[in-house]
């Protein structure tokens, strides 16, 4: 199964679950647009590469496109068409006036040089001038982007179009960027388990966290859920893990992983392997780097009884099932790494406003935000007597069905 065939897996549910006519089945489970371009690169040495980039726009029935830019080798069309998907689903889920969509660019970026990564950027916004906007579509960050390559998006898209700041999210503050925005998934990631927590009368005190992805959203979530009294022991990246049982220093973590460009070598842990993580005795298992990490040839081995699905798509329908049989938790992509976009939707409205908000009342709407998803999810899932996935997509397909239904095309 492709990954889009699983994401369209989970909406089939939810649209079985809200009694989605066939028609408007079919609309939503196809994208609305997909580019496919050239994206050429000058190396330093002068010789020339061709890449090969994405933007995939799925719905836009409640607002403009909206999704991230991935860098990495494994973001074909299929997976970006996932994620696109995934998009939709939980700008509707959190009830900003958003679509869905996703970029990528099949390309290693730790291989390229920061002039390299600058080149390469500019030429994807080039091709996909003609498709972005602040009322289009809207790119952010995501894996192996960051809010530097926010910021040559914006610069070269104003170069084009004239000032634009809400064409791209997760700028730098000093460009009209929010403040609040770095932190805001991993943030999300821990506002959602405290609400879980709350509801099940549990305490953040002894509860232990095992992250695999030290990067934006693996190390937010660490460093909040430190914040709050969790105990993380267990943190990973793409080059091992590494396990501490009474708890990692996270703050000294952050400060190695920034010299060093790892965590690995950090003197304040025990090293791991990078696959025994995610099957640690811990209460919370946080998959915050790729998609697919669960799955069926480990899903029985998972230990951890709440699993909080920081990156997007990281467990498989088989994996899903498996957890679901053996009484784990797992709180689902599109609400818990959904602060992410909340907070982008924020930085949105303060560009169009030209009105800049103090990071406490990003983060203080960012809670109300959350939490109130959480508990409508959670709500439905007691009333269907179902997980919190099938309730968080029923959610959202209902909403982005009601919209595409009035706009009349259906
Ligand atoms: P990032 O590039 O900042 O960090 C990714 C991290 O994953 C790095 O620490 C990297 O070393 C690690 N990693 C890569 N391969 C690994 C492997 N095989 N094993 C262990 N670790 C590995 O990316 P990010 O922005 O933190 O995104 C992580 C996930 O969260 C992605 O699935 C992304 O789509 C999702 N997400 C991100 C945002 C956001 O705002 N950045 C929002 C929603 C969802």
């Amino acid at each position: 199964m492709t990954p889009f065939e699983s994401v369209n897996l989970f909406f089939t549910r939810a649209a079985d679950i809200c009694g989605l006519s066939e028609s408007t089945r079919r609309v939503l489970s196809v994208s609305h647009r997909e580019v496919r371009a050239e994206v050429p690169l000058r190396r330093d040495d002068g010789s020339l590469e061709v890449y090969i980039g994405y933007r995939v726009q799925h719905d836009n029935s409640r607002g403009p496109f909206k999704g991230g830019v991935r860098y990495h080798p494994g973001a074909e069309l299929d997976e970006v068409r996932a994620l696109a998907s995934l998009m939709t689903w939980k700008t509707a889920l959190v009830d900003v006036p958003f679509g869905g969509s996703k970029g990528g660019v099949q390309v290693d970026p730790s291989g390229l040089s920061r002039p390299e990564l600058e080149r390469l950027t500019r030429a994807y916004t080039r091709a996909m001038r003609g498709i972005i906007g602040p009322g289009i579509d809207i790119p952010a960050l995501d894996m192996g982007t960051d809010a530097q390559v926010m910021a040559w998006m914006l610069d070269e898209y104003e170069e084009l179009e004239g000032h634009s700041p809400a064409v791209v999210t997760g700028k730098p503050v000093a460009l009209g960027g929010s403040p609040g925005r770095t932190s805001a998934t991993g943030r999300g990631t821990i506002v959602v388990l405290d609400e879980l927590m709350r509801v099940r009368g549990k305490d953040p005190a002894g509860t232990t966290l095992a992250i695999q992805g030290f990067g934006n959203v693996g190390s937010w979530a660490a460093k909040v859920a430190v914040e709050r009294g969790y105990t993380v022991v267990a943190v990973s990246d793409v080059e091992g893990a590494i396990h501490r049982g009474g708890g990692i220093d996270i703050a000294a973590l952050d400060r190695h992983a920034t010299e060093a460009g790892t965590v690995v070598g950090f003197a304040g842990a025990d090293p791991l392997d990078g696959d025994d993580l995610l099957t640690l005795d811990v209460d919370v298992l946080v998959p915050a780097a790729l998609g697919e990490v669960i799955h069926h040839g480990n899903a029985e081995q998972i230990s951890a009884d709440i699993v909080l699905e920081g990156a997007n798509h990281p467990t498989t329908p088989e994996a899903d099932e498996i957890l679901a049989s053996r009484g784990i938790t797992v709180v689902p992509d599109i609400l818990t790494n959904a602060g992410g976009v909340t907070v982008s939707y924020f930085e949105w409205v303060q560009n169009t406003q030209r009105f800049r908000w103090p990071e406490e009342r990003v983060n203080d709407e960012l809670g109300l935000v959350l939490s109130s998803a959480f508990h409508n999810v959670h709500q439905l899932s007691i009333e269907r007597s179902c997980s919190l996935r099938d309730a968080a997509f029923a959610i959202a397909v209902g909403r982005v069905a009601e919209a595409a239904e009035l706009r009349g095309a259906l």
